[in-house]
């Protein structure tokens, strides 16, 4: 492809939203653009990565033995109300009508879709199992889209969905797409971290993410370099804390003026944060009511732990006002467990714990010597956020920490969709029942960005050739001199000839120009035709290195088709 003839969108400045560098350079290369928040025009370079990183993922998902179908974005509401999900989604489900006031939604994502073809289609237990997938638009109304392609309301998804006879299948199926996502992140390049996860809206138990490491990342990630354990903190877990042998002290309330938050109260009493107890108080509005959750004062609380604890909807849940506080008979600030007129859960780290501080649910005061079965009382779970240094709740080492940004997910669905929604086989006892099913899903337009992430220096992409826009550009210094120009289109047409994606830049402008662009738009080779042309003698540009030295033209030809070759 010539320069002259193509849309060339690069940018001297990113626009001010742009605040990670993969957003940046996506937007100065000129690989995509945006009118609205969250979401995006694919320009001609961004296109052909967006392509590439689409081949790699269908070829992987072939292999496995996907079969490749395209559904409308467009869901009638039926199917969701048969799932049950209509009501669940919350505000993330794009939701409209037609003319004759029918409701539909833009899919977020596609269960409902895939088991109602499914269901429709597969009758004989013989046909099973399929893996059907598809690669698609999806739409969620995120509460803060940002990022770029990272979070967009508008964004390119692969999802598939197995259905097999029974839980030994979807072991195998579910273990087959965990092989295949590990080979696609792999063929990109990514570092990429695989962890446990919560199955949020999703549904089912058993699931996995896989997350491209990176500081900018908006997962958090404990893991064991002892025994492998890894989790998502939304999911992950911690050895479990024993139970304190202390001999419980009498319950005494002391007066605690002012002091509202776990800091203050630690410092006015002398203890450290980690022997107090703070109270959370949230209105759930899936179940339409106030409960508290009670962590260690050095704690952060585990929103996701809880949804799933008391059945709600991260969506539907919000702190308590300071009236729905008061009508619990308490005051905000000074909230604890006891008496409390509402459920109650406790972490199970207070509830181990001995002479614990609470508040005392009366303004400017607090209780110290609390203890769990005493004093207070509630549900015991799990409700903290793991952090660094946490035990590992395998083998009990120190765990780290690490930032991931969240590439694909995939979960064992079981029968959460095909139950309800009569997916079902007739076994060989001739009775009908539900397929077991997995969902799998990878972001391609986030992994697409997850790419740039990790592959860019100050001057711009540095794209892994396998997903380059070009695997070669060809830059003549001046292009209206005779000698270079001849040199830049013999080596042009060779190397179109041998398969090589290559562009030639013709266009009228100085050769720094020139070089900048194509170092942003981070095609990997560059070969430069100047003043030795007339030799036949050429400068070759590697871009991940920028190292830069002179070969013959026969060298830099033989260079890039072998790269390309290996391909
Ligand atoms: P997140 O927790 O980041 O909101 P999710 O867990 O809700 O994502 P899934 O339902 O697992 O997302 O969707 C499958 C994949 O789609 C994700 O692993 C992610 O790579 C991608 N994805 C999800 N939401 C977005 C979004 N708003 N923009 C771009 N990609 C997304
Ligand atoms: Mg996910």
């Amino acid at each position: 492809m010539k320069a002259s003839q193509m849309i060339i969108g690069t940018l001297k400045e990113a626009p001010q939203e742009a605040k990670i560098d993969s957003h940046v350079l996506l937007l100065r290369a000129g690989m995509i653009k945006n009118e609205v928040a969250g979401i995006y025009n694919y320009l001609p370079l961004g296109l052909r990565v967006l392509k590439k990183v689409e081949n790699i993922i269908e070829e992987e998902m072939d292999n496995a033995g996907g079969i490749e179908i395209f559904c409308s974005a467009i869901q009638p509401k039926e199917l969701w109300v048969e799932s049950g999900r209509w009501q669940k989604y919350g505000p993330e489900l794009m939701r409209f009508q037609d003319r004759h006031e029918r409701e539909f939604c833009l899919g977020p994502t596609h269960e409902e879709i895939f088991t109602s073809l499914v269901r429709d289609l597969v009758k004989s237990s013989k046909q099973l199992p399929v893996l059907p997938y598809q690669i698609q638009t999806k739409y969620r109304d995120e509460l803060r889209p940002r990022f770029g392609l990272m979070r967009s309301r508008e964004f390119i998804m692969k999802d598939a969905y197995s259905f097999d006879k029974d839980q030994e299948g979807l072991e195998k199926s579910y273990q087959n797409m965990y092989e295949t996502y590990s080979k696609i992140f792999t063929r990109f390049g990514l570092n990429y971290q695989v962890v446990l996860a919560d199955s949020g809206n999703i549904g089912g138990n058993g699931s996995h993410q896989f997350m491209a490491l990176s500081d900018i990342g908006e997962s958090e990630i404990v893991y064991c370099n002892e025994c492998g354990y890894a989790a998502d903190v939304e999911k992950a877990t911690i050895f479990k804390a024993k139970e304190e042998k202390d001999k419980m002290l009498d319950l005494t309330k002391v007066e605690t003026p002012n002091q509202r938050t776990i800091e203050e109260i630690s410092t006015f009493l002398n203890v450290n944060p980690n022997r107090c107890a703070k109270t959370i108080i949230y209105h759930d509005y899936v179940n339409n009511k106030l409960v508290a959750a009670v962590i260690r004062g050095d704690r952060e609380i585990n929103e996701v732990k809880l949804v799933n604890e008391i059945n709600s909807n991260e969506n539907y849940l919000e702190l308590a006002t300071d009236d729905e506080i008061k009508s619990l008979g308490t005051i905000h600030g000074f909230c604890g467990p006891k008496g409390l007129k509402c459920e109650v859960y406790i972490d199970d780290e207070v509830a181990a714990m001995k002479n614990v501080v609470i508040g005392a649910n009366e303004i400017n005061y607090h209780y110290i010597n609390a203890n769990f079965g005493r004093d207070f009382d509630g549900k015991v779970c799990d409700l903290k956020k793991a952090k660094l240094n946490d035990l590992c709740p395998c083998c009990g080492m120190p765990m780290g920490q690490n930032r991931g940004i969240e590439v694909g997910q995939i979960f064992k669905l079981q029968t959460k969709y095909s139950e309800p929604m009569k997916c079902t086989y007739v076994n060989e006892k001739g009775e009908n029942v539900p397929m077991v099913m997995g969902c799998y899903g990878i972001g391609v337009t986030r992994t697409l960005q997850s790419i740039v992430e990790q592959y860019h220096d100050e001057y711009g992409i540095k794209w892994p050739l396998n997903v380059a826009p070009f695997h070669a550009v060809i830059v003549p210094v001046n292009y209206k001199d005779a000698e270079q120009s001849r040199l830049a289109n013999d080596i042009y047409a060779q190397l179109k000839k041998k398969g090589v994606e290559v562009v030639l830049d013709d266009r009228d402008e100085r050769p720094g120009f020139k070089f900048k662009d194509w170092e942003l738009i981070g095609i990997p080779y560059m070969i430069i035709c100047g003043k030795r042309a007339n030799e036949d003698v050429v400068e070759f540009k590697v871009r991940s290195t920028m190292e830069k030295c002179e070969k013959t033209e026969s060298e830099a030809i033989e260079i890039v088709v072998s790269k390309v070759n290996e391909l």
